[in-house]
């Protein structure tokens, strides 16, 4: 008799508490929840999995479970709970002893006996927070200084970090990329008013440089709402990626160059 979905899911859960790599790579889905990668693009099975071994070589006591799990039509929905302590080396940034205790909700569908995976409350301002933490993103009061460490935070987090997963849909504006590197270093129109900002965008249409959406005045977004160019990227030339205002869609580095 096949195995049911339910003990399915089952197997994965309880897999995943003694061998979370083993787990991925058997019931993690090549799929994302809403969005099949490219043929370039690397799966969500090879992404997960290479998130999850870089926190294993960081936390050595990383641990993950799922609990809560409750059936939704044909979704599956439950916690995730992961913690360790930061020891090692994480994208940079040297183990400070940080304990890590983070449950974020999460959905499940299963496709062909493995399941696609959707973070659903994985909001900017607690992910940022967690990094903190972890001594990946520097301080509230030291956002507009260099990091503390040359850190490398992978840009499949990123992607977590705004859109919940890899992306709602593809960015339909690609083709419309014309400028890709800054020619400034600052917000002109907060420069103007004496404000200052703790991140920059460039608009990828135009050039346009200015503040982003979590500094005071939001110039890069006001310029979005001005003029409809909806793409924009980090001005750091190490955070390349970027991002697509009307498609909420979050595009790396290497599509940015591809398109260039
Ligand atoms: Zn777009
Ligand atoms: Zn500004
Ligand atoms: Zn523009």
């Amino acid at each position: 008799m096949p195995q049911s979905v339910e003990d399915r899911l089952e197997e994965f859960i309880s897999t995943l508490e003694r061998d979370p790599l083993g787990a991925i790579d058997r019931f993690v889905a090549p799929d994302f929840f809403s969005y099949s990668p490219g043929p370039e693009e690397p799966t969500a099975t090879e992404r997960i999995g290479a998130l999850v071994a870089d926190l294993l070589v960081a936390l050595p006591d990383f641990a993950a479970s799922i609990i809560d799990v409750g059936r939704d039509g044909d979704r599956f929905t439950g916690s995730l709970r992961v913690t360790g302590t930061h020891a090692n080396a994480l994208w940079g940034a040297p183990g400070g002893g940080h304990r890590l205790d983070w449950t974020t909700r999460i959905s499940l569908r299963a496709i062909d006996g493995r399941f696609a995976v959707r973070f659903d409350d994985f909001s900017a301002p607690e992910i940022v927070g967690v990094l903190r933490g972890l001594g990946l993103v520097n301080p509230p009061d030291e956002m507009d200084q260099p990091l503390h460490h040359p850190v490398a935070i992978p840009e499949f987090l990123l992607k977590l970090v705004f859109t919940g997963q890899a992306s709602d849909r593809p960015c339909r504006h690609l083709a419309s990329i014309r400028v890709t590197e800054p020619s400034t270093r600052v917000c002109a129109q907060c420069l103007a008013r004496g404000d200052g900002w703790p991140a920059l965008r460039m608009c990828l249409m135009c050039g346009f440089v200015g503040c982003c959406d979590t500094s005071k005045n939001r110039h890069a977004l006001a310029h979005y709402e001005e003029t409809g160019h909806p793409l924009v990227r980090s001005i750091r030339m190490d955070e390349g990626w970027g991002w697509c205002y009307e498609d909420n869609a979050f595009f790396e580095s290497a599509t940015i160059v591809r398109r260039a």
